[in-house]
């Protein structure tokens, strides 16, 4: 499991997620695309994760 938070990423926005790690990149890419009109890519998105379970 691994949770990403759009206030950690400087947005003023509640959004996280907190699901497997395919799950999360998934929602956590839909949503700063429908929401925040930006288009992380998969690569991206798995270097976050991968910080985020560097440091947990
Ligand atoms: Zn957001």
């Amino acid at each position: 499991m691994v949770k990403i938070s759009c206030k950690d990423y400087g947005f003023d926005c509640k959004f996280q997620v907190n699901d497997n790690e395919s799950n999360a990149i998934n929602r956590f890419q839909k949503h700063s695309m429908v929401i925040h009109g930006i288009e992380y890519s998969s690569g991206t998105l798995n270097q976050i994760v991968m910080r985020i379970k560097n440091h947990s």
